[in-house]
C-alpha cells in the first residue's frame, strides 16, 4: 500500500485547485442565484483536459488514472458542484461508456470530440416511472431493420439542455425485460427529439436538469452501443464508475465546507476569544476532519481498484453512500460554525449544504447503494 500521490496526480490536483479558485469562484454565487449554466467555465475545463481525463490520448483524452480524476473532482466540487456534475457525467458516464463499449467508428465520431469538451454529453436512464427501478423502462426503441424508432420521455437529465450527444437507454424487447434494453447514441437536433422544461432545483442550480421527449426519432443501427440487448448492463457498469465521480463530488463539497469553517473559526471571536478556541467548535472540527479523511480513503480505494482492473462495484457504492452521507453532516456543521453568517449566500457554506443533498439521490439513492452493497455481501 502506498498512501503517497505521484507527481502527475499532485500536478492535476494543483491545476484543478488553481482553476477552481481563479475561474469558478468569481461568479459562483451569481450562477447559483440565477440558475446560469456554466457554459464558458465548462469550455475552459475542456481546454485544460478536465472533460475527458481518463480517455486514451488516441481519442484526444488525458490518459490519466481514476485517482487523478478523484483529486480533480474534489477540487472543482469544493467551489462549484454545478461544474463538477457536468464534468462527472461527461467523464464517467459518457466518455467512459463509449470508450469501454463503443465501436471504433463511434469512438472516432463522438469520443474524440467529447474528450476535449468540444461536445458535451448526457446520460439518459431515468424516466417519470423509472428511477431507482431502472429496469422498468417505458421508452421504446423499436427495431425497424436499419434503424430504431425511439419513443418516450426521460427526466432529470443533467446537461439536458446544453448537451450535444445523449446516450439514451430504451426498451427494444419488452418480453425480455432488462435483457431487451439497448443504449443508443442520439444527437441533439434529431427530428422528433425535444428538450422539455428545466427543473428549478434546491441545489446544483447552475447545472441544467431537463426532461427530454422522443417522438418517432429515427436512430441509425450503427448508433447502438454494444450487442443487441446490452443496454441495461451498459448502464449499470457505467454507473459503477459514475459513483466514484459522485463520491468525489460529495468529498469536495465536504472538504470545501470544512476549509471555510476552519478559516472562519480562527477569525470569529466570541466571549473574548476565537471560536476555534472553544472546545465545542474544536470537537466539531475534529469530527468533520476525521469523517472527510475516512471518506477520502474509501473514494481513493474505489478509484485504485478501478485503475488496477479489479472489481470495484461494491467499493464505488460504499464510497458514494458514505461520502454523500458525511457531506450532509459536514456541510451542516460548517453552516453551524458560521452561525448566522452561514445562513446567507455570501459565505458559500449554505450553497454547499444545498448542493450536498443531491449526492444522496442521483446515480442511485443511498438506499439503492445499500441494496448494491448488501447484495454483494449476501450472494
Ligand atoms: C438534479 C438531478 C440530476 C439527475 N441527473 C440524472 C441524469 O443525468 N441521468 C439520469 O438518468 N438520471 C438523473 N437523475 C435521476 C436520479 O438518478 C433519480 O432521481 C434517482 O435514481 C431516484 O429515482 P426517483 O427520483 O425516481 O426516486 P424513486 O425511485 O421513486 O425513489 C423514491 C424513494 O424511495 C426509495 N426507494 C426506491 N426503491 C427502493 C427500494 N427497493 N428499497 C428501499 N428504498 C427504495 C429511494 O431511495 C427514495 O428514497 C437526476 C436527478 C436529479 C434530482
Amino acid at each position: 500500500m502506498n498512501f503517497e500521490f505521484n507527481e502527475e496526480q499532485l500536478a492535476v490536483r494543483d491545476a484543478a485547485r488553481d482553476f477552481a479558485q481563479k475561474e469558478l469562484l468569481p461568479g459562483v454565487i451569481d450562477r447559483d442565484t440565477h440558475q446560469t449554466f456554466p457554459a464558458e467555465q465548462i469550455r475552459k475545463m475542456g481546454e485544460l483536459g478536465f472533460m475527458g481525463m481518463m480517455v486514451d490520448p488516441r481519442y484526444n483524452g488525458g490518459g490519466m488514472d481514476t485517482i487523478s480524476y478523484v483529486l480533480a473532482m474534489e477540487e472543482i466540487s469544493k467551489i462549484d458542484a454545478s461544474c463538477s456534475v457536468a464534468m462527472s457525467v461527461n467523464n464517467s458516464l459518457v466518455c467512459w461508456g463509449l470508450e469501454k463499449y463503443g465501436n471504433e467508428e463511434q469512438k472516432q465520431k463522438y469520443l474524440t470530440r467529447l474528450a476535449t469538451g468540444e461536445l458535451l454529453g448526457a446520460f439518459c436512464l431515468s424516466e417519470p416511472e423509472a428511477g431507482s427501478d431502472a429496469t422498468s423502462q417505458q421508452t421504446t426503441a423499436e427495431d425497424l431493420g436499419d434503424h430504431y424508432l425511439l419513443n418516450g420521455t426521460k427526466n432529470w437529465i443533467t446537461n439536458g439542455g446544453n448537451a450535444d450527444i445523449y446516450i439514451v437507454i430504451a426498451q427494444t424487447y419488452p418480453e425480455k425485460g432488462h435483457k431487451g434494453i439497448n443504449a443508443l447514441i442520439v444527437e441533439k437536433g434529431a427530428a422528433g427529439f425535444t428538450i422539455g422544461k428545466k427543473e428549478d432545483k434546491m441545489g446544483i442550480r447552475g447545472s441544467d436538469t431537463h426532461s427530454l421527449m422522443f417522438n418517432d426519432v429515427k436512430i441509425p443501427k450503427e448508433n447502438r452501443i454494444g450487442e443487441d440487448g446490452f443496454g441495461f448492463s451498459f448502464a449499470m457498469k457505467t454507473l459503477d464508475g459514475g459513483r466514484i465521480g459522485i463520491a468525489a463530488q460529495a468529498l469536495g463539497l465536504a472538504s470545501g465546507a470544512f476549509e471555510l469553517a476552519l478559516a472562519y473559526s480562527k477569525e470569529r471571536k466570541a466571549f473574548g476569544k476565537q471560536i476555534a478556541q472553544h472546545q465545542a467548535i474544536q470537537f466539531k472540527l475534529a469530527d468533520m476532519a476525521t469523517s472527510i479523511e475516512t471518506a477520502r480513503l474509501i473514494c481513493l480505494k474505489a478509484a485504485d481498484l478501478k485503475d488496477r482492473g479489479k472489481n470495484y462495484s461494491t467499493e464505488s457504492a460504499m464510497a458514494k453512500l458514505y461520502t454523500s452521507e458525511i457531506a450532509q453532516k459536514v456541510c451542516s456543521e460548517a453552516v453551524q460554525i458560521h452561525g448566522g453568517y452561514g445562513y446567507v449566500k455570501e459565505y458559500h457554506v449554505e450553497r454547499l449544504m444545498r448542493d450536498a443533498k443531491i449526492t444522496q439521490i442521483y446515480e442511485g439513492t443511498s438506499e439503492i447503494q445499500k441494496i448494491v452493497i448488501s447484495r454483494s455481501l449476501t450472494k
